[in-house]
């Protein structure tokens, strides 16, 4: 199993993280992947982005160091209802937006009220992945986040991270969400959630657990670029369009 496209990286745009965008391609294409996605914190986590930072994004090249740039955010889900913390005049234009919920931008509620987030931000046309949903920190009912993202065709993202650096605790959950995305046949996204270049494509704890679990090529949508692009066309894109 090779994995072409990190859909799951920060630059210093985010502003706790040490890698520039140029940088991260480069480190990506030594590591001989195709595709990453850019994917800074929205506006509403301290010390990163601005709202502006989004709608440039189109100045971005197509191409660095040969690999393929995707234009994103991991947007903050900020209430019970789902809402994001940046637009949808901001969303409509990015390639992939990856939604999750991140202290201080919301304080965890009850698992009622975290699904409910959660759901409502998956039902949300501009979102493509729910990222970290094994986060202890913000219980969930998994079945619930399952069938709606079934439902929405949307992705569940399984990160890298969660298995090392951050929100400690994860990883039973996340195993437990790749075994149920498989029984759901809900497509997952890998993500290396890098904070630094040397980790982009840092796929290594997520590959043992789906070997673990036996998880068929097919759910993981992070194997193919033209696979992942006729996704992106599929969810209506505008540069896949
Ligand atoms: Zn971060
Ligand atoms: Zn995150």
């Amino acid at each position: 199993m090779k994995y072409k496209i990190d859909l799951h990286c920060h630059s210093i745009a985010s502003g706790h993280a040490y890698s520039t965008i140029a940088e991260i391609a480069r480190a990506a294409s030594k590591k001989g992947l195709q595709m990453i996605g850019i994917t800074d914190h929205g506006p509403a986590l301290p010390g990163g982005t601005h709202d502006f930072f989004f709608s440039n994004l189109k100045v971005l090249p197509e191409t660095m160091y040969a690999i393929r740039i995707l234009r994103g955010v991991e947007a903050n889900i900020m209430d019970f209802s789902g809402s994001l913390d940046l637009g949808e005049n901001r969303l409509e234009v990015l390639d992939i937006v990856l939604a999750g919920f991140h202290n201080p931008c919301i304080q965890a509620g009850s698992e009622k009220e975290n699904t409910r987030g959660m759901v409502g931000a998956i039902k949300n046309r501009f979102v493509d992945i729910i990222v970290h949903p094994g986060n202890p920190a913000f219980p969930i009912d998994f079945h619930q986040v399952l069938d709606a993202a079934k439902d929405y065709d949307k992705l569940i993202e399984i990160n890298n991270s969660s298995f090392g650096v951050s929100r400690k605790g994860s990883e039973e959950n996340c195993m437990r969400i790749a075994e149920l995305c498989l029984e759901h046949g809900v497509n997952v996204a890998v993500g290396s959630d890098s904070h630094i270049a040397k980790d982009v494509g840092e796929f290594g704890k997520v590959h043992e657990i789906f070997k673990k679990i036996g998880m068929p090529e097919e759910i993981i949508m992070n194997l193919s670029v033209s696979r992942f692009t006729a996704f992106l066309k599929s969810r209506g894109k505008s540069r896949f369009v």
